[in-house]
């Protein structure tokens, strides 16, 4: 089972996806990695999606990636004793520390540390930037506000607070419940919310212990502009691009996505595009024409994986969605244009034995008939190093570490395959044309080429290539050992 098409999709799971039955569906249709959203649904729900993917995984045979992603601490405003306020462009606005239901003067904004970071000329946004706050004068338990957008202000709206580094962790004490509980269940990835500097990073990578591959969504101005070291000290990125266009003019989206994409291609650290890919799906079982264009242009930035969120999660269309996000991809994948792009934004120093085969191994397969790439990677690191290359031809990973093929299914053009530790070269070269024939890769007149490191298994110690037949059988006795 293998698919035609090198990005990779990440569903998130929700009430539109739980069961068995729908997550078979998305993963026949293209999922690769589920998302398990931490801010919606409680411990039982997220066990029992968590069981539902691992089943699939078994009757599939192919090994499947479980995203959890934390929700990060959310700042939201008290109540109101009207239920809800009209708020006028001009008038003024008072956030305080004042428990008491607020009225159209002021509401009670219970974090302290907000107060403590703000300053006069900083902005306030509300219900997700709806609403547009201008700090005039403030104190350790209020902020005097001029309103410069207006609209309806109710209970509990979502503050973003987006010119300023907040004092405030990464991880609340939700998110430190959640990180243990998914943790222990055993997921592939962690994704961090609300990252700001790359101490948040180090901090949950001391609780995860090695369970998870640690995820940094960029939503935060502040991510954006110490980006290069929040990616040195994160396993993979999301360019999360609901909030970063709250926090930051939407207009400038794009180009960030962009530079993120080109920065984790360079140094072969897997980047998700996500949010609102397909939105208009999540009713309708069209896309429209920009939803369809904004999947291609990631699929030609050469991201990793493409997201979708409510529309997996609770759209009535999940299954259709995962299969546009196919159809899309596969079509732009297989248009010249494309691959020019590709190969055009190919960057990233090249500076260890293990660049230099990976580099070879891609040369050799786009010059001579080869089918596939085959490389054996312990613990996946030369593997995402030849996905960096984005070679024209596919690449089957080889491990022995289901945790391993587990997390690579996110990587681009990564078809992942489980074997035993290996013991002699010739072993690689048996397997590789196994795996390569089973699952439709090549067939016995074809070649291949096979990646290796002596001594085996031990991770980053690739350092043979070897172009070889697709045929058990004519593995000689005067092959490499
Ligand atoms: C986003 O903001 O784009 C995102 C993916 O995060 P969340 O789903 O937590 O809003």
């Amino acid at each position: 089972m293998r698919r035609l098409r090198n990005i990779k999709i990440v569903a998130t799971l929700g009430p539109a996806s739980s069961d068995y039955e729908t997550i078979r569906a998305l993963f026949d249709a293209g999922a690769d990695v589920f998302r398990l959203n931490m801010s919606h649904g409680e411990h039982a729900d997220i066990a029992e999606r968590h069981a539902q993917i691992r089943r699939v995984e078994e009757e599939t045979g192919r090994p499947v990636g479980i995203l959890a992603d934390l929700q990060g601490p959310k700042l939201r405003v008290g109540t109101f004793a009207s239920g809800a306020e009209e708020l006028e462009i001009g008038q003024a606005f008072r956030l305080d520390l004042d428990d008491a239901e607020g009225d159209v003067t002021r509401v009670q904004l219970p974090h302290k540390e907000i107060f403590e970071a703000l300053e006069p000329g900083s902005t306030l946004l509300i219900n997700d930037g709806k609403i547009r706050l201008k700090v005039t004068a403030c104190g350790a338990d209020f902020a005097d506000c001029e309103v410069i957008v207006g609209g309806t202000i109710s209970a509990r709206k979502g503050v973003n607070v987006p010119d300023v580094v907040l004092p405030l962790a990464a991880l609340s004490e939700k998110d430190r419940r959640d990180l243990e509980y998914v943790c222990d269940l055993g997921v592939d990835w962690l994704a961090l919310s609300f990252v700001q500097r790359p101490e948040d990073v180090t901090e949950a990578r001391e609780l995860v212990k090695g369970r998870a591959a640690i995820m940094s969504k960029i939503e935060k101005p502040a991510a954006v502009t110490r980006f290069d070291d929040i990616l040195a000290v994160s396993d993979g990125i999301m360019v999360a691009r609901g909030d970063l266009g709250v926090e930051l003019p939407v207009q400038n989206v794009p180009p960030i996505q962009k530079r993120l994409v080109r920065r984790c291609r360079a140094v072969a650290k897997p980047v998700i595009v996500a949010t609102q890919m397909l939105e208009s799906m999540i009713e309708s079982p069209m896309p429209t024409r920009a939803e369809v264009s904004d999947v291609a242009a990631a699929i030609y930035e050469g991201a990793d994986a493409v997201m979708l969120s409510a529309e997996s999660a609770a759209g009535a269309y999940p299954v259709e969605a995962v299969t546009t996000m196919d159809n899309v991809a596969r079509e732009v994948e297989s248009d010249t244009t494309y691959r020019a792009v590709i190969d055009a934004s190919r960057g990233g120093l090249r500076e260890t034995t293990a660049d230099a085969i990976v580099s070879a191994a891609r040369e050799i397969a786009e010059t001579t008939d080869i089918s596939v790439i085959c490389c054996f990677s312990q613990s996946g690191t030369t593997a995402r190093l030849i996905a960096r290359e984005r070679p024209r031809v596919p690449i089957i990973a080889m491990t022995h570490l289901l945790s391993a093929a587990r997390r690579l299914s996110l990587t681009w053009g990564l078809h992942c395959v489980m074997t035993g530790p290996l013991e002699r070269f010739k072993q690689a070269v048996v397997n590789a044309a196994r795996a390569a024939r089973v699952d439709g890769f090549a067939s016995e007149d074809d070649q291949i080429v096979v990646m290796a490191g002596v001594p085996f298994n031990v991770p980053g110690s690739t350092n043979i290539l070897r172009i070889a037949p697709c045929q058990e059988r004519l593995i000689f006795a005067t092959d490499p050992e």
